[in-house]
């Protein structure tokens, strides 16, 4: 069976930077479940995988417009501690779920100075091109649950 649109693929995955560093991998724990087609992962990687079946094995680059986007300046904003209240320690490389005008949006404290805090509410791989080794463990037709709810069931679910 090939990945196409309201399949379930599981794949392995390792993913790299441009300077050729580990960032994420799924070596030693379950292959990462998607439905294609339902936004589950970045479209640089779902796109190259429409077709493939069961033990194809591929390299994919990803650019930031096909992957996390561009890192957006207006993400980035220095703001008063005021708005830290009953945190005691802030440091660079925290992560806070911000209130934004179209939800909650998690940033990262960038820089802490005396006049207020930088966060950076960009993701943390906005920006870069990724470099992904992917092999394919598994594709099968979706459920209607899983289709209804635009994510993959089974074993580890939080149902
Ligand atoms: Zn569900």
């Amino acid at each position: 069976m090939q990945i196409a649109q309201n399949h379930v693929a599981l794949i392995h995955y390792t993913l790299k930077n441009d300077a050729g560093e580990v960032l994420d991998s799924s070596q030693g724990q379950e292959p990462l479940p998607f439905i294609c087609g339902a936004q589950n992962i970045i479209p640089g990687l779902e796109n190259a995988l429409i077709g493939k079946v069961a033990g194809d094995k591929l390299d994919v680059r990803v650019e930031p417009e096909e992957g996390y986007g561009q890192v957006r300046e207006d993400l980035i904003q220095k703001v008063d501690r005021a708005n830290f209240q009953g945190v005691d320690q802030i440091s660079v490389g925290m992560q806070f779920m911000a209130e934004a005008p179209w939800g909650q949006q998690p940033v990262t404290v960038v820089a802490v100075e005396d006049d207020g805090i930088t966060l950076d509410g960009n993701h943390p791989l906005a920006g870069q091109v990724l470099h992904f080794a992917v092999e394919v463990a598994e594709v099968r037709a979706a459920t209607e649950d899983e289709l209804s709810h635009g994510h993959v069931h089974g074993e580890g679910c939080h149902h």
